[in-house]
């Protein structure tokens, strides 16, 4: 079932409801727990959940895991053993091996949802046994209708009730949504020289380093699948700088600049501060251009980032986008992207699978951005994909990563060419 609606003032929006394609928000985990370093993820869930996270995992960490599942099986299922007991065993075991953890993190998951496991208690519980050493939160991973960067903004969520409260005429800028350490560290360096004074950054590296928040605090989102965190952000007093996502230069130059001018900075020394990443990042993309240039492109709804990658795409890459999925539209946070966007491009929210994939066979788009469960039958059809989930933890925010975010989506066609297919 499809309905078309005008909800945006500049274009109309598809909506889609049907049979979806998507992984759950555990899968978060994997660039989450790369991120807190003294930080463990400990799933409260099915053997399911634990494949799941093995093999999503599996071709993706480069790092000593700091996640771990713990089982429920068929006597939890049955009510025959209490699963509370079984849990403050399995932390108490787990805290006893390894005493780096500072910050641990009970996922719940489906089958915890359905037993009817109350992990907000569990972490209160275990929390008031465990602190100030280590401190124990709760949030939910579980997925039949979430998308998989949903376990991010849940996490982040649970996070903000641990944040100090900021004295009123602090106005510290808070960056909010996970980044690599390298681009945390450009940024901080672009912030420095436009002089936008105290940054910091949700989540933190480590535990001890969970900012504060207050009325003062005003923040920039680097993720756009973030409504949850800046919901109880906002509750906190904190205030959203409008901006488009920083991909690409001109969305990263918007997103500086949304700073920049929430801080009085002068347009000159702005400009300065971001000329030389600037010209970098021009120069980085001239190669990538001439080779995508009029290639074109499909967007399956699945990480929340496919309105700003589309955005780039045609904008800085002369790239064409057939279709941009996307699982929801925040219409609020996309407002900067969509205004970015040119006229009578096709945006559609939710999915129908089958009908999208007819419509993308259709098409026959250059290159498909997707899920991996749609890429391998798509491959086989023909069609080039990118596993979206890339998207997600390769670092591809600010300048200095525009030539590699261009690069994504050369790659797999400069393959395509040089098989001949
Ligand atoms: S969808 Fe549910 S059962 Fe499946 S892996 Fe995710 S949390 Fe576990």
């Amino acid at each position: 079932m499809s309905v078309e609606t005008s909800a945006s003032a500049y274009r109309s929006i598809v909506h889609e409801r049907g049979q979806r394609e998507v992984f759950c928000g555990l899968t978060g985990i994997i660039w989450l727990h790369r991120k807190i370093q003294d930080a463990f993820f400990l799933i409260v869930g099915s053997r399911t959940c634990a494949h799941l996270m093995q093999s999503a995992a599996g071709v993706m960490i480069f790092a000593e895991p700091r996640f771990a599942t713990a089982i429920i099986d068929e006597r939890d299922l049955a009510g025959l053993a209490d699963a509370n007991d079984e849990l403050d065993r399995v932390v108490t075991t787990l805290i006893a091996r390894r005493p780096d953890i500072r910050l641990l993190f009970l996922v719940g998951s489906c089958p915890s949802e359905v037993i009817k496991l109350d992990l907000s208690r569990a972490a209160a519980r275990l929390d008031g046994q465990l602190s100030p050493g280590v401190r124990v939160l709760n949030y939910s991973g579980s997925g039949i209708e979430t998308t998989f960067t949903q376990g991010e903004d849940a996490c982040l969520a649970a996070i903000v009730p641990e944040m100090g409260t900021a004295p009123t005429d602090e106005a510290a800028l808070l960056i909010v949504g996970t980044l690599s350490e390298s681009v945390e560290d450009q940024f901080r360096r672009i912030f420095d020289a436009i002089g936008v004074g105290t940054v910091a950054f949700l989540p933190p590296r480590r535990a001890a380093d969970i900012p504060s928040v207050g009325h003062g605090t005003r923040f920039l989102l680097a993720q756009p699948f973030l409504a949850e965190t800046a919901r109880v952000l906002e509750a906190r007093g904190a205030k959203r700088l409008a901006a488009p996502f920083p991909l690409g230069i001109e969305g990263t130059t918007g997103w500086l600049r949304a700073a920049a001018e929430a801080y009085d900075v002068p347009a000159a020394v702005f400009e300065d501060a971001i000329a030389a990443p600037r010209r970098r990042a021009e120069t980085a993309l001239a190669a990538h251009r001439a080779q995508l240039s009029g290639r074109s492109i499909f967007f399956f709804p699945d990480s929340q980032l496919e309105i700003p990658l589309a955005r780039f795409c045609h904008n800085e890459l002369g790239m064409t986008p057939v279709e941009i999925g996307t699982p929801y539209l925040h219409r609020e946070h996309l407002a900067e992207e969509l205004a970015l966007l040119p006229p009578g491009m096709r945006i559609t929210e939710g999915q129908h699978v089958e009908h999208q994939l007819d419509r993308c066979r259709a098409a026959r788009p250059d290159i498909a951005v997707c899920g991996l469960g749609l890429a391998n039958p798509l491959e086989a059809e023909g069609v080039t994909t990118k596993w979206s989930i890339e998207l997600v933890f390769t670092p591809i925010q600010g300048f200095d990563q525009a030539g590699d975010l261009a690069g994504l989506f050369a790659r797999p066609l400069a393959r395509r060419d040089r098989l001949g297919v």
